[in-house]
């Protein structure tokens, strides 16, 4: 793995060197493991990296943050530590340990080991290798479990026969490398995550987990891939009850990708979407409001996530909506502007319509950044007290502005004046 190693960016090949000279130092083995050590042999780029010491990983990490890093966070009861270096790297940190699972679905007990117990507690074989970075074994890998052939030959497996009842994250897991990799799941891997499923090991998640790998997996790239193959392999209802993957979710969420990539690529791109968000409204579009509000309260979303979601639904709700219609200026950036964009992305990809459509693209390229140039503090100079009347001279002259009757300060100037009769 030298040579691999050696063609790594700058950034990589110093950080490693740091560690390598620090785990002589200090006398202890330090492994890179994990994602990092896959993506490094199918060539892809990763810059989180994964480390595992043999040895005090804590006392490891503080040394390696006072050497390089921006910051670090530590959490003493799993023994890891996350740093970001000041080359902007994100590091994981942590001691050998192996676990032992009391039930299913629950965070495991943590007892420190070996390398080989950190990495037979792993989830599949091409995630469980590691390459060593002390003095004479430097960037040897290790691959006690066959993850560099099961890479090879483009196939996810588990490495013991429990696993997805000791973890069934693992479950979803399996789905999202399979499809981001384009493998297949080993036979016996897919017979018990089939086993897995029937025994309903899914629904016995803690959701704040389900939601964390649900997330995930709707921050793939083709999310619409995966929620079917998720479908194939696990059904959605453990999701929610009501989400069925009906011929019509699948033919949204593949809409929905189109218009994602519409937005990402278009004038619009300097704005934050958060694409993840606009899928699980997809995903959630079946459920109704009363459920929809259960599914964020039960799954703990962002307060944010969850005001996102129910605006669309409410929208979408609304009989009076005149979309279908050409609507005036105004009340088109009346009705759209308390949506925010994830919920605008989903509402046109549920239309069909031409006009609503056109109405959406019109809001967005037109109406939606327009913001009146002069503010309160202006109209207080013009003599007017603090109160509700700025308020509405504001409005007036952002009406103005949507209805392009007026474009320059001092036109909003004049409107002012116009308004409050002053010559
Ligand atoms: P990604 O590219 O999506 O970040 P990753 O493999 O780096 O993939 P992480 O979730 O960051 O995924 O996990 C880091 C490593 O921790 C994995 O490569 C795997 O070895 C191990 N791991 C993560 N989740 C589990 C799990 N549920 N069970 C066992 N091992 C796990």
């Amino acid at each position: 793995m030298k040579k691999i190693l050696a063609r790594q960016s700058k950034k990589i090949k110093s950080l490693i060197k740091q560690m390598a000279i620090l785990s002589d130092k200090e006398n202890c083995s330090v492994f890179l493991v994990g994602g990092f050590v896959r993506d490094l042999i199918l060539g892809i780029d990763n810059f989180d990296l994964d480390i595992v010491v043999e040895g005090n990983g804590l006392s490891f990490a503080k040394r390696l943050f006072n050497c390089l890093g921006e910051s670090i966070v530590v959490h003493k009861r799993f023994a890891t530590a996350t740093i970001i270096t000041k080359d902007k790297l994100k590091l994981d940190i942590a001691t050998a340990r192996s676990e032992s699972y009391a039930s299913p679905g629950v965070l495991p007990e943590v007892i420190f080991g070996s390398l080989r117990d950190d990495l037979k507690r792993r989830d599949f074989s091409i995630n469980a290798m590691a390459i060593s970075l002390n003095g004479s074994s430097f960037g040897e890998l290790v691959d006690y479990f066959g993850g560099k052939k099961d890479l090879r030959e483009k196939r996810i497996r588990i490495l013991h026969d429990l696993s997805f009842i000791d973890d069934p994250t693992r479950i979803t897991r399996a789905i999202r490398f399979k499809a981001r990799f384009g493998f297949s799941l080993d036979e016996k891997t897919e017979f018990l995550l089939k086993q897995a499923v029937k025994k309903r090991l899914l629904f016995k998640m803690q959701k704040h987990r389900l939601r964390d790998e649900i997330i995930l997996l709707l921050k793939e790239q083709k999310p619409a891939v995966y929620i079917k193959e998720l479908n194939r392999l696990c059904g959605l209802k453990f999701i929610y009850s009501g989400i069925v993957f009906f011929p019509s979710l699948d033919r949204l969420l593949k809409t929905i990708e189109k218009e994602v990539r519409w937005f990402t690529n278009s004038q619009f791109s300097k704005r934050q979407l958060e694409a993840w968000l606009v899928y699980l409204i997809g995903m959630l579009d079946g459920l109704t409001l009363t459920k929809l509000r259960k599914f964020c309260f039960e799954y703990a979303l962002r307060k944010k996530d969850t005001k996102r979601i129910l605006s669309y639904k409410n929208f979408m709700l609304k009989k009076e909506r005149k979309l279908h219609e050409v609507l005036k200026p105004v009340y088109l950036y009346k009705i759209m502007s308390p949506l925010s964009y994830e919920a605008i992305i989903a509402v046109l990809a549920k239309e069909n319509n031409r006009t609503a459509r056109m109405n959406i693209v019109r809001f967005l390229e037109e109406f939606h950044t327009i913001r009146p140039h002069i503010n309160g503090d202006i109209i207080k100079e013009l003599g007017i007290k603090e109160g509700p009347l700025i308020k509405k001279i504001i409005n007036q002259v952002h009406n103005a502005r949507i209805n392009k009757t007026i474009h320059t300060f001092d036109q909003e100037l004049d409107l002012v004046r116009k308004i409050l009769r002053i010559k």
